[in-house]
């Protein structure tokens, strides 16, 4: 086995601890990678509470020390991006689609779950090292700088597949649902495909930002963060339900909602246009639907994690072709517990990396 260090999960808390880890030694097809910067994202958040002995982070940036005999894609050197899914089977119809992160074969998620080879506990990124399948590091892009790119690689293919999958272009009337890390990615991939964008947020004060990342409009909505906190529709409204009743009603085509928790979705599918899709991509769990409501206009709702390999390729390779980058705090990863609270407390403008050089 392989010994490094990592940020460690040993209290359920986000006070993790700094602990030696053991990586696996080199299959043929592997490499090791050195992790450079780490992105914390809000499902590190999610995930630590619920897996005792943890080790977060699936969204990272690193350089190539070793490559096994069969790894020929990289050379020692080489900068690579992660994210998270770091194998699959390669040989059911979805991994022959280029859709690994839905294998049907036991894929191996980058940290919170196993290895689909060995059956051993994935631990993530908030490590000085890594290793895994060749086939599953993207090299970086010229143009991206390392630590900004990081995020890219859960927060910005997680936005980026949606608008794709939408065919999201010039003309496209598109809204995105809260501004944090995945929202702020959103809105700057849907402005340079070409889209008319409008941001939604409970937060007034996130105006002036959205409207700096490219987004033409702004709707400060009320919506209630208590899913079952809004009067339910009844028959007597389904008459009313698709008229020109609200000011911001039958505006969209794509609504990409990144709000990380439950919250009621009735307004935002009343914002939808005939056919319109609303993309729940953050983590909102059990949300209520009033299927009227997408009955009315014929629209719908959808989800979708990450995306696979070629997707991902591709969303690099826009991202650079762009200049498109998250906006960053770069922190030692030393300071792992205070990125974590202020992320917690929606206190970042739009994500915290870690710079893991700290654990040398
Ligand atoms: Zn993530
Ligand atoms: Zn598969």
């Amino acid at each position: 086995m392989r010994s490094t260090t990592a940020w460690t999960n040993t209290r359920g808390t986000t006070d993790l601890e700094l602990l030696p880890l053991e990586r696996r030694d080199l299959r043929d097809d592997d490499i090791a990678v050195q992790i450079d910067y780490c992105g914390v994202c809000h499902s590190d958040l999610h995930a630590i509470p619920a897996i005792p002995g943890l080790v977060p982070g699936h969204e990272f940036v690193g350089t190539v020390t070793e490559a096994g005999p069969a790894a020929t894609r990289h050379a020692v050197g080489d900068r690579v991006a992660i994210g998270t899914v770091v194998d699959s089977c390669g040989a059911c119809r979805n991994c022959l689609k280029g859709e690994e992160i839905y294998c049907l074969d036991n894929w191996t998620p980058t940290y919170g779950g196993l290895d689909r080879v060995d059956g051993a506990v994935m631990q993530g990124g908030y490590s000085r090292e890594y290793v895994l399948n060749a086939r599953f590091a993207h090299p970086l892009p010229h143009g991206l700088a390392p630590e900004s790119a990081a995020p890219l690689m859960c927060a910005g293919i997680t936005v980026w597949a949606p608008l794709r999958k939408a065919n999201v272009g010039p003309g496209s009337r598109v809204a995105v649902a809260g501004l944090g890390g995945l929202g702020h990615l959103a809105v700057k991939f849907a402005v340079a495909l070409g889209a008319e964008v409008t941001v939604i947020s409970t937060t007034a004060d996130k105006e002036q930002a959205a409207l700096a990342l490219g987004a033409k409009d702004f709707i400060l909505t009320t919506a209630s963060q208590d899913a079952e906190g809004a009067a339910p529709l009844e028959a007597k409204d389904f008459a009313s339900i698709g008229k020109e009743n609200a000011e911001n009603n039958n505006r969209f085509d794509l609504i990409v909602d990144t709000i990380p928790f439950p919250h009621n979705l009735d307004a935002e599918i009343l914002m939808l246009d005939l056919d319109g899709e609303l993309s729940l991509v953050g983590l909102a769990a059990t949300t209520p639907v009033n299927n009227l409501l997408l009955l009315i206009g014929r629209k719908s709702l959808s989800s979708s994690a990450a995306g696979g390999l070629p997707a991902t390729a591709e969303m690099l390779a826009f991202a650079a072709k762009h200049g498109i980058s998250p906006d960053v705090e770069v922190v030692p990863s030393s300071q792992v517990k205070t990125a974590l609270d202020r992320l917690e407390a929606n206190d970042v403008r739009f994500r915290f990396v870690l710079d893991l050089s700290d654990l040398d």
